[in-house]
């Protein structure tokens, strides 16, 4: 078996099942998967596994492809589905029948269900009692092909987990196919693993109870084994199974909140691995020379958003702009309001701070909104009113001889703030900001202003001067 491995390189593979939107557990396997495949000088395959005619759907599989490809899991071979492969199964379920290793079985649901509550009524294992295995069943009676599990102890070593034990006594007889041409799972896999050349199986801990099941019918076949790890399972932040209670599962989510597919595979390296510098921020290329298989941790990994958030904010900051507002305008287009590029521009410069994942643009657009205010809100403390009106009064004159090309933040700085200095800054900045924003928060009257522009500043200054002439008592 040894030399099998030798003679034939690394090939690992990724198989999502599309009967949903690409799962970040499955997207986490994809990447380990690649990253051991390019450590170890391997193939990555990508094989679509559609045998449940009624769960899978073209519209599932598409979206499987376009995210791996989004977030740039790129495979060397592929996409072979399952469906295409029927032939090749069922070659090898003649065979398994044929050399009496499979049987066609006629149990029906009910009968199963009988089966299993004079079971539970015993206290014995839950399992098929193989009544159909010497009956001789024709194919047409048969509503499945099971296949003869003897009872056995299987081993196997797993590269995470160490060795694992299983008694083949407490699995009944497994279903592999519904007929010569409708293979099932564990079945379909175990041909394909073999036919591809899979060298490392790299998945999920919930496929832990099929691999015992998957080595026999290999043993069967005198079919290699395969190395096998099971990676942890993904949590919640209580420590349950990662559910949409607590966060998006699909990686279409994570595109359309606006995490950079970079930050996403970062994150996701780091979802039961991490390297032993510790270090968070990494590249793909980075994390591939680190990457070490066994280094994979065996508890949980838990889905921490605040650190998919502040790797996030990383990778925005060193992007540039003008690319992300691309992405921006591609993703919210239609929430965007019309405004031009300029302004956009603008906006994503003076708040790219404040954001950590680019839908959080639409909150830093609408920061720039007036709102409605009450005159009160341009009050600075216990400033008498009239102070407030000659401060706005003079900011305005400052601003109408200030060049439309010197409206930016730091040249407006420069003019308004020996006058602040001067006449008190809450005094004058407070109200400031409070006209051009019309609210309690918001960005600073410099960023306002080299947003806003000159006419729109002048505009809304003109609007808070209006309402402390005429607008009421104070
Ligand atoms: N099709 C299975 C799934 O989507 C994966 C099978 C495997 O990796 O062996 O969970």
């Amino acid at each position: 078996m040894f030399n099998f491995f030798r003679k034939n390189k690394v090939r690992v593979r990724i198989a999502p099942s599309p009967t949903g939107y690409l799962h970040i557990g499955t997207a986490r396997t994809a990447l380990f998967n690649l990253l051991f495949a390019k450590k170890m000088g391997g193939k990555f395959i990508l094989r679509i596994e559609d045998t449940d005619l009624e769960r899978s759907e073209k519209r599932f599989e598409e979206d499987i492809i376009q995210s791996l490809k989004w977030l740039g899991l790129d495979w060397d071979e592929g996409p072979y589905r399952q469906s295409e492969r029927l032939d090749i199964y069922e070659k090898y379920l003649i065979k398994l029948l044929k050399d009496k290793k499979a049987y066609y079985c006629k149990c029906r649901k009910e009968d199963l269900e009988k089966e299993r509550e004079l079971q539970t009524k015993l206290g014995e294992p839950l399992k098929y009692s193989g009544k159909c295995a010497d009956q001789n069943i024709s194919p047409d009676q048969a509503s499945l092909i099971r296949f003869k599990i003897n009872a056995a102890q299987v081993v196997f070593k797993d590269l995470i987990r160490g060795e694992i034990n299983f008694d083949s006594a407490l699995i009944g007889d497994i279903a592999i196919a519904k007929n010569l041409r409708t293979p099932l799972y564990n079945f379909a896999v175990v041909i394909d693993d073999y036919e591809m050349k899979i060298s490392h199986v790299i998945r999920g801990e919930d496929h832990i109870a099929n691999t015992p099941k998957q080595i026999l019918l290999q043993q069967a076949l005198g079919f290699p084994e395969p190395k096998y790890a099971h990676l942890p399972l993904i949590l919640d932040p209580d420590r349950s199974k990662m559910s949409k209670r607590f966060s998006a599962t699909s990686i279409q989510e994570y595109r359309e909140q606006g995490y950079l597919p970079e930050a996403l595979v970062n994150f996701m390296a780091l979802l039961g691995w991490h390297p032993s510098d510790d270090k968070e921020k990494m590249d793909i290329d980075e994390i591939t020379i680190k990457f070490e298989i066994d280094r994979i941790q065996k508890g949980g990994a838990v889905f921490d958003v605040k650190k998919l958030d502040w790797l996030n904010s990383e990778y925005l900051r060193g992007e540039d702009n003008a690319i992300l507002l691309k992405s921006i305008k591609e993703l919210y287009g239609k929430e965007l309001g019309g405004l031009n590029d300029e302004v956009l521009f603008k906006m994503l410069t003076v708040g790219k701070a404040r954001i950590s994942k680019l839908r959080d643009f639409l909150d830093l657009k609408a920061s720039f909104d007036l709102l409605e205010y009450s005159l009160d809100l341009l009050i600075w403390k216990d400033t008498d009113k009239k102070i407030i009106l000659e401060n706005l009064k003079k900011s305005r004159e400052i601003l109408r001889t200030v060049l439309n090309t010197k409206f930016n933040k730091e040249d407006l700085e420069k003019e308004l703030m020996p006058m602040a200095d001067t006449r008190g800054r809450g005094a004058v900045l407070w109200p400031l900001r409070a006209a051009l924003s019309g609210k309690d928060k918001s960005p600073g009257p410099f960023e306002l202003m080299d947003v806003l522009g000159k006419d729109e500043t002048l505009k809304r200054i003109e609007l808070a001067i209006q309402k402390l002439e005429f607008g009421g008592k104070n």
